[in-house]
């Protein structure tokens, strides 16, 4: 089995490929590792591979990892977020990229101006509307944007989404390119650039690169399956 070390640098190809194979800089898309479920020592050992942004979904695990790791590591909260553990990650995250609802909003607006940070963010968007799934509907966004941009102590830089899942690439691509649709449309509504798209994951990360992911995060693809009980989608 190849290690970690071989898989980052397969992704890491392919990004780069599927970049070049839409006229887009490799530079522009970032790698989120998502660790969620691994261990300390895989991180470690993505990180001794040159890796330095993870994704974590559950609070409690990011803050149980990062202490253990090099400070020089950086963290993205890529799950939902509840507002009993806004307080403890906001020092911890570099980006919050699931912001669900406005009322979780508020509650990041409030503890922010309490500990006086400005947290980066990303707004979820349930693109499918499916009832399984968190996420603003893209009328919502439409709908909220002037309040969330109320929120000054938000820097919102962008929009994430999880599509259905589909082992074909090809479904989540229509998603991928209606994410960016929005974006569009909320940079001109709000007046105010969105420059990340954060959207693809192992098994369709190549098609959110071409369709203008700035972000994508792959698990599985590096670190291997996890096991079913732990899978939150
Ligand atoms: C687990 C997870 C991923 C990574 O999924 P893989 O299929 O393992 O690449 C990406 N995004 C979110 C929000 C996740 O929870």
């Amino acid at each position: 089995m190849s290690s970690i070390a071989e898989r980052l640098e397969n992704i890491r190809e392919r990004i780069a490929a599927a970049a070049r194979h839409a006229g887009r800089a490799a530079g522009e898309v970032e790698l989120v590792a998502v660790s969620k479920t691994f261990p300390a020592e895989a991180v470690r050992e993505a990180a001794e591979a040159g890796q330095t942004l993870f994704g974590e979904n559950r609070v409690q695990e990011l803050l149980a990892k990062q202490p253990v790791l090099p400070p020089r590591l950086r963290w993205h909260l890529i799950g939902p977020l509840q507002s009993n553990k806004v307080r403890k990650v906001l020092p911890a995250a570099d980006m919050l990229e699931a912001v669900h609802s406005l009322e979780i909003a508020r509650d990041i607006q409030r503890v922010s101006e309490e500990l006086g940070l400005r947290p980066r963010v990303l707004l979820e968007i349930n693109v499918a509307a499916e009832s399984s799934k968190h996420g603003f509907s893209p009328d919502q966004a439409r709908a909220r944007l002037e309040e969330l941009y109320g929120l000054d102590r938000l820097q919102i830089e962008g929009l994430m989404c999880i599509p259905p899942y589909d082992p074909g690439p090809e479904k989540s691509r229509r998603h991928f390119a209606a994410l960016r649709a929005l974006r569009g449309e909320l940079e001109k509504a709000g007046g105010a650039p969105l420059p990340h798209l954060s959207m693809g994951m192992s098994h369709d990360f190549e098609a959110a690169v071409e369709e203008g992911a700035t972000l994508v995060r792959v698990g599985s693809a590096i670190f291997g399956s996890r096991p079913p009980a732990r899978m939150p989608l």
